[in-house]
């Protein structure tokens, strides 16, 4: 991800306030948060004299281009523009925590995936994990992709929930494992749109926290369909188990899953079973 200033300078300050200019400077990053080219939703705001500027992350170092930008953010920075507002983009430099975005010329599948520490892209590459900013998919029903930041807020506030084991955490890790979950069926309805306009398999990852014992773990059956599911070899380093029938990833429940390196003779990668291939 790259850090920017987004900032507008009134040309007529007799026309718009200060705090009229923050209301529509807010608005317009707010459609840009919606269309994937703003990600997350904390940027400082600054207002000195006719200029204000925001801090914001954007997944691409090309991610303002105007070719990206959606229908609302098109009209948010014409109604700026309408009340005299000069808006300017500067991209500060790349930021020095966040993961590199996919390069891959075209992805074989995606993989919805997110966690409660994550700003970047919920849409995955599942050749490389890296993220992809989500204007380069095409829109969803609301014109931009105001239902895939919903749901990936959702889902960061359940994963939230069940980290810090205080409150609400069998509900937050309920909606995170179960696939009949409200929080998994939106993600699954979500990946289907997303199959059929990017015409690639999209696939959706249940999270699995904790585990009787670490062999019915290993038992565990797609929940989708109840085939063999287990992979022979952890891909990305977070994912044992797949089908591909029902497009579902799974892992090991992390709190038995050390348990396969601590037995001799036995590896992290286990019992070998039929691998299935990604179409
Ligand atoms: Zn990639
Ligand atoms: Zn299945």
């Amino acid at each position: 991800m790259y850090v920017n200033r987004v900032s507008v300078t009134s040309t007529k300050p007799d026309k718009c306030s200060r705090e009229s200019g923050v209301d529509l400077l807010v608005t317009m990053l707010a459609a840009y948060r919606m269309n994937g080219q703003i990600c997350g939703r904390e940027w400082p705001i600054v207002a000195e004299g006719e200029i204000v500027s925001a801090i914001v992350l954007s997944p691409e170092e090309r991610s303002f281009d105007a070719r990206f930008n959606g229908k609302y953010v098109t009209a948010a920075m014409a109604h700026c523009e309408a009340e005299g507002l000069l808006i300017t983009l500067e991209v500060l430099g790349e930021d020095a925590e966040s993961l590199p975005s996919c390069q891959c010329h075209r992805p074989s599948a995606y993989v919805l995936f997110t966690s409660y520490t994550a700003l970047e892209s919920p849409i995955r590459c599942m050749d490389c994990f890296g993220p992809i900013a989500l204007y380069h998919m095409e829109v969803m029903a609301s014109g931009e992709f105001h239902e895939l930041v919903t749901w990936q807020s959702d889902y960061q506030s359940c994963d939230q929930l069940q980290m810090n084991c205080s409150v609400l955490e069998q509900e937050a890790t309920r909606e995170l494992s179960s696939i009949d979950s409200s929080l998994n069926k939106i993600g699954l309805a979500h990946c289907q749109t997303l199959a059929t306009t990017s015409n690639r398999p999209f696939y959706y990852y249940l999270f699995s926290g904790e585990s009787e014992s670490l062999q019915t773990e290993l038992e565990r059956r797609c929940p989708g369909c109840g085939n063999d599911w287990r992979l022979t070899s952890r891909l990305h380093d977070l994912f044992d188990f797949r089908c591909d029938r029902c497009r579902l990833l799974s892992n090991i429940a992390f709190d038995v899953r050390w348990e396969l390196s601590a037995e001799p003779g036995r590896t992290p990668e286990g019992t070998p079973t039929n691998e299935p291939k990604l179409i």
